[in-house]
């Protein structure tokens, strides 16, 4: 029922603007500056009320319609740096997520290059969050061969590429050998279980070292107490992003929120 409904009004929400664009910083663990964002979407329905996209980027996902949307995430960020930079503002590299359906989308690599012709921004102000399911069969030769060659192209764009959820899943070390990622970005549920076993906290600690070692950026996501901050010094990673820091907030509050480090204005 609830896809159903979705499907009939999610067409004319993309066209009336329902979905606004949040965003979360990213912050450096040692200066607790902020060195980057991710967009996230949030959807104020004029039918069914403010939704979460826990709530909707499934179903978008089971009909296709995830791969407009994600075009659109990615062409509002597009938009808002280049409007920066031409304003001589500050920015930061700013990360959209990519549905898994992209790998296997036709001509997702032509239309990934006409954006990035269209803004003509510098390589590294755009991130490409791609989960470690977006792979899908990795023992396949045929589609690991595809999934590097797409990889190769989009950073030949400009895009950075980060594993987003990494260790969430269970094909992380054949992809993290195959696939030349930028950025790792950790999922909260390690950190959350480092806190709890010894034997998970020595998992964690070694993935960034691993991590850095193949000189990919550690990111840890879901940092919500000083104790995990204090862990996560310890551990050498040098990003983090959690509501310790900073909640998601729209788009438009991000430019002052910059401006000031993110220290609230007295
Ligand atoms: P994600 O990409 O892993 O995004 C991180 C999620 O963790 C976000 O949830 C964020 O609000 C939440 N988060 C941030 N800090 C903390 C924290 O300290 N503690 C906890 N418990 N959670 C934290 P959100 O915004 O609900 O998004 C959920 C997921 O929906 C995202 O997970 C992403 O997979 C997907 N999503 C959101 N926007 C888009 C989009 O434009 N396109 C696609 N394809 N997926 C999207
Ligand atoms: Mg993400
Ligand atoms: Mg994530």
């Amino acid at each position: 029922l609830r896809e159903k409904r979705l499907k009939n009004i999610m067409g004319a929400a993309l066209q009336n603007r329902e979905f606004q664009v949040y965003l979360q910083p990213k912050y450096r663990t040692e200066s607790e500056t902020i060195g980057g964002a991710e967009a996230l979407v949030r959807w104020h329905s004029s039918v069914m009320g403010d939704l979460m996209p826990g709530t909707f980027i499934d179903v978008f996902e089971h009909n296709g319609f995830i791969l407009r949307f994600d075009y659109y995430m990615l062409e509002k960020i597009c938009q808002l740096q280049r409007q920066r930079l031409d304003d001589g503002q500050k920015i930061v590299p700013i990360s959209v997520n990519q549905s898994r359906l992209h790998i296997k989308e036709e001509n997702y690599l032509d239309k990934m290059q006409r954006i990035a012709d269209r803004y003509k921004l510098p390589a590294g102000c755009v991130e490409l969050e791609l989960t470690e399911t977006a792979f899908g069969d990795f023992e396949q030769s045929e589609q690991r061969g595809h999934a590097v060659h797409v990889i190769k192209e989009l950073k030949k764009m400009g895009y950075s590429i980060s594993m987003d959820d990494f260790g969430s899943g269970y094909s992380s070390l054949a992809l993290l050998q195959t696939l030349p990622m930028d950025i790792m970005k950790i999922d909260r549920s390690m950190l959350v279980s480092a806190e709890e076993s010894p034997r998970a906290k020595s998992i964690l600690r070694n993935i960034v070292d691993l991590g850095q070692r193949l000189g990919m950026e550690v990111i840890c996501e879901g940092i919500e107490t000083p104790e995990q901050e204090k862990f996560l010094l310890e551990l050498g990673c040098r990003y983090g992003q959690g509501y310790l820091y900073a909640r998601p907030m729209p788009m438009q509050n991000f430019a002052d929120f910059i401006e000031n480090q993110g220290k609230t204005p007295v």
